[in-house]
């Protein structure tokens, strides 16, 4: 029988790093299982080609909602990366921390040892930032961050239009001032992503210590007298027990872990009763407490054609290819994202609660062949997203066949709160492309029109086109009491020798991307598992910085009362 100290079910941002670092210690065994296979594929090293892959079913999970009851019924659409690196081998490569306040919350949460000052070190533990070591950053961490090139993508004349619309600017989301508008950190290194198999995993994989199982889908989590003792997988149709001597980790993502713990057993004891199952542990939170981005396109077309789309020209896209492919460097060398900004849509509100994504072109756009295919309006996208929503959604099993996809629902904009925040956010995008000099520059408004301004025709316009940030987390919530399912050490609470160590467990979203906290995450796990001593605190001088950095963008990014056309429009 095959028999491991570790035990980790997938080998995703999380499940890579914890696969790295247990088995840096050659005492101990570690086996990964994986569903997906390899990352060999040149599109999930070729920064550009994200646009290809993420939505692709090839590497995907490609799970769907159940009729999202306040989108009209709607089924959105929910990636998750099935392949060596898991989601962070198909997402945008954005490297965003999220704000102190997120972290420092979740202590106060009861989540002793996350906050802000503890994880500090943790992230930085991780990076490989362009900017090197210092207060805020990692010089000589696995994963590779490096600055966007914006070189093609209309920097300055977004920068100047946003600073018109009264927006403070800053050099770093991740550093003193985490509010305002910057270019952003992506992960990259020397021009290929940097997932979390990349930075992690293939640097371990000569280790005798470690084992890795590909196209090996995890079936359940046996356990015996309250202690996780292996897992039951099934690979090329042969099914297989593995034999766990120290824990099981579950590393399976948000949605995935806490199907697996539904399918052993463990989770609301009626709802896995329901499907045939023997529950073995109560846990009424499994599955509950499911968070996620609502985002929002906002189009507009250009009377020029100035856009990313120009650098889609067939024959500059060959030519941009090959640069890559020779030395790194280029168009396909990075993420059109010209820029993001994070900003209060109130000023009585500590944190900003959007986060908005300057797109350098319409997302949809595509390769074109001057007089050969059609034609394709020049435009620029505002994407914002809702930082902070109210709305909880769910996971059940659908059956107790491990196969099929779980049920999810996310309730998206379920609160009134919820639907104010996303008019402000449409709203703050059409003040901020309206600003000159960008505002000289568009024709028009495609979406949602300028005929689209009452409250219900917006509240419409958003049941039709909302989507996931693909950020959803808190399925396996940390903390203590009923509400949660692992407790601060990522202990799976009443149950011996079983952890979640995902997305799964933040108990609330971070106002950012998931990846670079998922990867935090399971650094500091990494060393509570090893029994490790975990790394200092940061010191006072960061943390206080960091309060009054605050305290100074709150007065900055009021915009002057004039710019407010908006009826309950941000301010
Ligand atoms: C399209 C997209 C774009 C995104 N863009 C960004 C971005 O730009 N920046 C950012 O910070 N974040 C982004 N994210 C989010 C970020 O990538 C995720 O939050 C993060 O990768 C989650 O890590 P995880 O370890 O929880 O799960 P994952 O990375 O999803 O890993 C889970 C792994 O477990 C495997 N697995 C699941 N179930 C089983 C099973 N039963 N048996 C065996 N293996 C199993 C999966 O195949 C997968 O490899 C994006 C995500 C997506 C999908």
């Amino acid at each position: 029988m095959d028999e491991y100290d570790y035990i980790i079910v997938g080998a995703g941002s999380a499940g890579c790093v914890l696969a790295s670092r247990l088995s840096e210690d050659p005492s101990v065994s570690v086996l990964v299982v994986e569903a997906g296979g390899r990352d060999n594929h040149v599109f999930l090293k070729m920064p550009l080609a994200w646009r290809q892959v993420w939505r692709g079913p090839k590497f995907n999970w490609n799970y769907t909602t159940e009729p999202e009851p306040f989108l009209d019924g709607r089924r959105l659409s929910l990636p998750r990366g099935k392949v060596l690196g898991g989601s962070s081998s198909i997402n945008g490569m954005l490297y965003v921390r999220g704000h102190p306040r997120d972290y420092d919350l979740w202590r106060q949460a009861g989540c002793e040892g996350w906050s802000y000052a503890d994880v500090l070190p943790y992230f930085k533990r991780a990076e490989g930032n362009w900017r090197g070591e210092g207060d805020y950053h990692g010089g000589a961490g696995p994963l590779g961050v490096s600055a966007t090139d914006i070189s093609n993508l209309n920097f300055e004349l977004i920068r100047d239009t946003v600073a018109a619309a009264g927006i403070p600017m800053t050099e770093d989301f991740s550093g003193e001032q985490p509010e305002g508008f910057g270019i952003v950190d992506l992960t990259i290194k020397n021009g290929v992503r940097s997932s979390a198999s990349a930075a992690y995993l293939r640097p371990a994989l000569k280790r005798t210590n470690l084992t890795v199982k590909t196209m090996a889908l995890t079936e359940r989590v046996s356990i015996e007298k309250g202690r996780a003792t292996g897992v039951t997988y099934v690979s090329k149709g042969v099914r297989a027990f593995a034999r766990a001597r120290r824990e099981v980790i579950l590393a399976g993502g948000s949605y995935n872990s806490p199907q697996l713990l539904l399918l052993s057993g463990v989770g609301p004891a009626d709802e896995i009763a329901e499907h045939g199952i023997t529950p073995v542990h109560d846990l009424p939170a499994v599955g509950k407490n499911l968070s996620e981005h609502a985002v929002f396109h906002i189009q507009f077309a250009m009377k020029e054609p100035i856009t990313f789309l120009s650098r889609l020209r067939a024959d500059r896209v060959a030519l941009s290819v090959l640069q890559w492919a020779l030395f790194r460097t280029g168009d396909f060398a990075t993420q059109a994202l010209t820029a993001l900004a994070f900003i209060r849509s109130r000023p009585d509100i500590e944190r900003p609660d959007i986060q908005l994504f300057f797109n350098s072109t319409r997302m949809d756009a595509k390769v074109w062949f001057p007089g050969i295919t059609p034609a394709q309006q020049h435009m620029l996208e505002g994407y914002p997203s809702m930082n902070y929503p109210e709305s909880r959604g769910e996971l059940r099993l659908r059956s107790a066949n491990p196969s099929d996809p779980p049920r999810i629902w996310l309730n998206f904009l379920g609160t009134e709160n919820d639907r104010a925040t996303a008019r402000e956010c449409i709203r703050l995008v059409q003040r901020i492309y309206h600003t000159p000099p960008l505002g000289e520059l568009i024709e028009r408004e495609t979406s949602p029109g300028a005929e689209v301004s009452s409250d219900a025709d917006l509240d419409a316009f958003i049941r039709r086109t909302v989507e996931v940030g693909h950020h959803p987390v808190g399925t396996c919530a940390m903390g203590e009491g009923t509400a949660a399912v692992v407790d601060p050490q990522l202990r799976v609470h009443g149950l011996q020798g079983l952890r979640v160590v995902d997305a799964s467990v933040m108990p609330t979203v971070p106002g950012g991307n998931t990846n670079g906290p998922t990867i935090m995450i399971a650094e500091r796990a990494a060393d509570l598992i090893a029994g490790k001593a975990l790394l200092a605190p940061a010191s006072d001088l960061v943390a206080t910085s960091t309060a009054s950095a605050l305290r100074s963008t709150a007065a900055t990014s009021r915009r002057p009362e004039t710019a407010n056309t908006n009826e309950g429009g941000v301010r």
